[in-house]
């Protein structure tokens, strides 16, 4: 860990830069900002149990890139979150939305491609949902062959050290974080009973084989893990691991070639 990416956190969250947050910027003002590096929060809209919202991935996602933009001393924007991402398996229980996967990279590859138009030729892809990763891994490497960007993707509970076990769904992990960064949003009053109808494991495992493709196959209220083990405390922890791990991509991102490798 640099020193750098540690201040932001440590300080009471009052950060040493400020974010360039592209949807509160104008036109005139993001032109005079000579970014070293975007960062594009993707998430999904699905659902998280009885307790947590639907927008649970997109609102953490965007809590870790800003906490990483702020803890940077680069000069770093943060794009506006992509809300719906390939949620097929949630699509029993109401509210969860979801796109193809084609449809999806394509997305996210115009959006990184707009954003090396404005001179931004380093783009994060700050992902919140497992749904997703396949698919960001895929069309981020199509990118950094064929476009004039450098793209990669990071999926912030891949960086959070020994709680990374615990990644359920709606459970400790994402509940905690949701606690530190979106509490009002949180009905605490259902965690009890959300826990109770849990499952502790995601899918039906024979082996190494998952033979569950939705989630409704193996978790009867759609939470995965114990989420009464969430608390604010353990979520500023998971917002620091996440923040310090996402600071140091960027500072070894931003000297990555942007050039295409296509020959
Ligand atoms: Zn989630």
């Amino acid at each position: 860990m640099s020193y750098l990416c540690a201040v932001g956190s440590w300080i009471n969250r009052s950060y040493q830069s400020d974010i360039v947050n592209l949807e509160e910027y104008s036109t005139t003002d993001v032109a005079a900002t000579n970014a070293d590096c975007a960062l594009l929060p993707v998430g999904s809209t699905e659902q998280h149990g009885p307790h947590a919202p639907l927008g649970t991935d997109t609102l953490t996602a965007k809590a870790v890139a800003e906490e990483g933009a702020a803890s940077s001393d680069s000069t770093v924007i943060v794009a506006p979150a992509v809300p719906v991402g390939i949620a097929k398996e949630h699509r029993a229980f109401d509210g969860t939305l979801w796109t193809r996967p084609e449809i999806f990279r394509a997305y996210i590859r115009d959006i990184v491609n707009s954003l090396a138009s404005h001179n931004c030729e380093h783009v994060i892809v700050v992902n919140g949902h497992g749904g997703n990763t396949n698919a960001l891994k895929e069309v981020t490497a199509t990118i950094v062959r064929e476009d004039p960007v450098y793209a990669t993707a990071f999926t912030w509970f891949d960086e959070i050290d020994e709680h990374r076990s615990q990644m359920g769904h709606a459970g400790s992990i994402e509940t905690a974080l949701l606690l530190e960064t979106y509490p009002q949003l949180v009905s605490t009053d259902r965690i009890e009973a959300a826990a109770v109808d849990a499952s502790d494991q995601w899918g039906e495992w024979q082996g190494k084989v998952n033979l569950a493709v939705d989630s409704d196959e193996f978790t009867e209220n759609g939470v995965v893990g114990d989420p009464r083990e969430a608390s604010k405390s353990l979520g500023a922890e998971l917002l620091r691991l996440a923040g310090e791990s996402l600071c140091e991509l960027i500072d070894a991102v931003v000297h990555r070639s942007a050039a295409p490798r296509t020959g």
